[in-house]
Order: C-alpha cells, then structure tokens, then sequence
C-alpha cells in the first residue's frame, strides 16, 4: 500500500479546455486574458496547413488584434528568447496583453519563457533566471497570460511551471522556473496531433509516458499527481503502438494528448527522475531530441532504481497490466518487461552510440546529467554509478 504525504500544494493551469476541434474556442478563451493576442507559431508546418490562419480568424472574431512571430526550429536558445522578448517589447506588449504560443514542447516553452520575461522591470537576459548556470535574477512580476496549445502528444508543457531553455556556447539545458509560469489556459485539441510523423509520435509519446512513471516513483510524489501519472499510463500504453501504426486514429489520439497533459501536471508538481536527468545532458551534449533521450533511458532508469521503487512499480503494474506476479518485485519487473517490449515494437534504439553518442562523449554527460530531475530520482545516484551506466549503454 501506499502512504502519500498528506501534506502537499497542487499547481495546475487555471483553465483547462480539452477536446477535438477545441482550438475553435481560441478567440473567446484569449478574450478573457487580454485586449491584443501575441501569438507564437511553432512551425512553418502550422502555416502551411492553414492553422494559424484558422486561429488568426478566431481571434479577429473575437475583436482582438493579433502580432504574430514564428520560432526557429530546435529547442529554445537563450538568444531566440532575449530577441524575441525585445521584438514583443519593442512592440508595445505588456499589461492588458496575452500571448498565444501553439506548437510542440519548444515552441511552449520559449512562450513561456517570453511571457515571464516581458512584464519584468530589470531588463536582463533569460540566462540570469536559469537554475545552476544564471545570476540568481528572480522573477518579481508575474508573467503576462499565457494560452499554450500543444501540437504533439509529449512534454506536457502546457501544464508546467518551466521552460527548458538550451546554449551550445557555453553548452548547457536548463530550466526558467517559477511557480508563476504555469500557463494561464492549456487549450489542448488533439485533432492538430493528427500529422505528426510516426516517429515524432513514438518518441514525444514515450516522453509522457516516461514522465508519468518517473513523478510516479520520485522522492517528491504526492497523492493527486499520482493518480493522473497512473491514469496517464492508462491512456497512454494501449493506445502508442496503433496510433504510431495509423495516426488517424481518432481515441487514440485523444487519448495521448490527454495522457500528455495528465504527466505534465504530475510532473510540475513531483518532479521526475534519472531518465530525465540524463535526457537532458544527451539532448545538450549530443543533440538527441528529448523524446528518444527519454525513450532510450526509461528502462535503465527503471531498473536502476527497482530496488528502492519496487512497491510503487508493481502498484502500477497491477493497475496497468493484465496479469501481474504476486510478489512486488515479481509485478514490477513485469512491468518493465512491458515497457521493454513497447520499445522494441516503436524501433526504440537500446544503445547510446545509436544515438550518435561518441565514447568519448560519456565522461562530459555525468556532469551534465545532474539537475532539477536528477534530485527526485528515488535514490542518488553517485557520479561512478553514472559512469558506469552510461558506459553498459554504449
Ligand atoms: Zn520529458
């Protein structure tokens, strides 16, 4: 049995409107959160299809006038964030304002980053905000009103209080966070994850479901993300497989995006774990999209940690799974079995160097695994253990 903490605070966006076609309602959601809408697109792809142009209309209906920029691709640079803040500042934006960023986990990230930096009084950049690489800077106002509007089934952005925000120069991946930067509105349509590619879909799926296991069995879980971490993993195991197969499928697809934002509000409360941690140094150190950094360290993470995480895994394999082991390490192993045979049918790779990882990469990602996700992982982990994982995956 379980015996949460009954002592706990609970962030979540303070509007959540979920449904296919829901990005319909973008013009009268906005028009609660400000009189002009600066909008956010993640991708030329979103223009092409004529989704933006759809959201432009909405909001025209709704009498708001709307400033549109377009994100570079890749994850978020600290410049991208300090020129894009300046253009919008330039541009007048600031109280009685909103922003609108719609895309996948980069494009809501670097909206949430703009919306918190916009309104602050010191002009300083996003670096002097960042957990372990800034000046300490603080963020004393609150951020202008945010709607985010995912358009893969993965990070769970749309629900959490950070922004990952990468350098290669000096190279680093770290986080703006603040309790303040939960999104005002997650306005989620799973109908816009239709076109995204079978890969994109296995991996950012494999991200929410990383992440709902890991703020499952962090040192920081707390009963209410637990209980959407495991409806998450309900939702979202089943239905990876058909829909990377047929991305048509419509409760599939529902199914995912929801999964997506369950793990996003379990994880801006808990926290998540070794996975994470070293997803984060392979995506800064070599590149590797958060998704499949994820994907590849779940089961070694998993089985890094089942001895101390043994009596929650087989909770959730007996939730999770048809037929469970009686004893707990029995349940949990069947688990991660599960979890393995879901890799291996997405075409998961198992070993670093698959990734383009080179051997004398490993050494740097030890340091550059540490961090916020690290620090909830059940146990610690000790700078040799790491060397010595990372060097079996290789
Ligand atoms: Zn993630």
């Amino acid at each position: 049995m379980l015996s949460p903490p009954f002592d706990y605070s609970l962030l979540m966006p303070g509007q959540i409107r979920f449904g296919w076609g829901a990005r319909r309602h973008v013009g009268s959601l906005a028009a609660t959160l400000g009189r002009r809408v600066f909008l956010l697109s993640g991708s030329r792809a979103l223009t092409e299809r004529g989704v933006i142009a759809e959201l432009v209309d909405e909001l025209d209906r709704a009498g708001l006038p709307v400033i549109t920029a377009m994100a570079a691709a890749g994850e978020p640079v600290v410049g991208e964030v300090d020129r894009l803040t300046q253009s919008w500042r330039d541009a007048g934006a600031g109280p009685g304002d909103c922003l609108l960023a719609v895309g996948g986990g980069s494009a809501l990230d670097l909206g949430k980053a703009v919306a918190a930096l916009l309104p602050q009084p010191a002009r300083l950049s996003v670096r002097d905000y960042l957990e372990g690489v800034g000046t300490g800077a603080q963020l004393t106002a609150d951020p202008l009103p945010l709607i985010a509007m995912p358009t893969t089934s993965g990070t769970g952005s749309e629900a959490t209080k950070n922004a990952v925000i990468s350098s290669y120069e000096p190279p680093f991946k770290k986080s703006l966070r603040s309790d303040r930067m939960v999104p005002r509105i997650a306005l989620v349509d799973p109908e816009l994850t239709v076109s995204v590619s079978p890969t994109i879909t296995a991996h950012t799926g494999m991200d929410a479901i990383t992440q709902c296991l890991e703020s499952y069995i962090t040192r920081k879980a707390t009963p209410i993300p637990q209980a959407l971490a495991l409806q998450g993993l309900k939702l979202a195991l089943p239905a990876l497989g058909p829909v990377v197969q047929d991305g048509t499928l419509r409760p599939e697809r529902e199914a995912l995006a929801h999964a997506a934002l369950l793990s996003g509000i379990a994880l801006a409360n808990s926290g998540l774990g070794l996975a994470h941690g070293v997803a984060a140094a392979l995506g800064i150190q070599a590149k590797v999209p958060h998704g499949l950094a994820c994907a590849v360290m779940l089961v070694p993470a998993l089985h890094s940690n089942l001895a101390v995480a043994e009596s929650p895994l087989a909770e959730l394999a007996r939730e999770l799974l048809p037929r469970t082991p009686g004893s707990d390490h029995g349940a949990a192993s069947a688990l991660i079995e599960h979890l393995t045979a879901l890799c291996a049918e997405l075409g998961i790779p198992t070993r670093l160097r698959e990734l383009g990882v080179a051997r004398d990469q490993l050494p740097a990602l030890v340091p550059a695994s540490h961090g916020n996700s690290l620090s909830g992982n059940p146990r610690a982990v000790s700078d040799d253990e790491l060397r010595d994982l990372l060097e079996s995956l290789w």
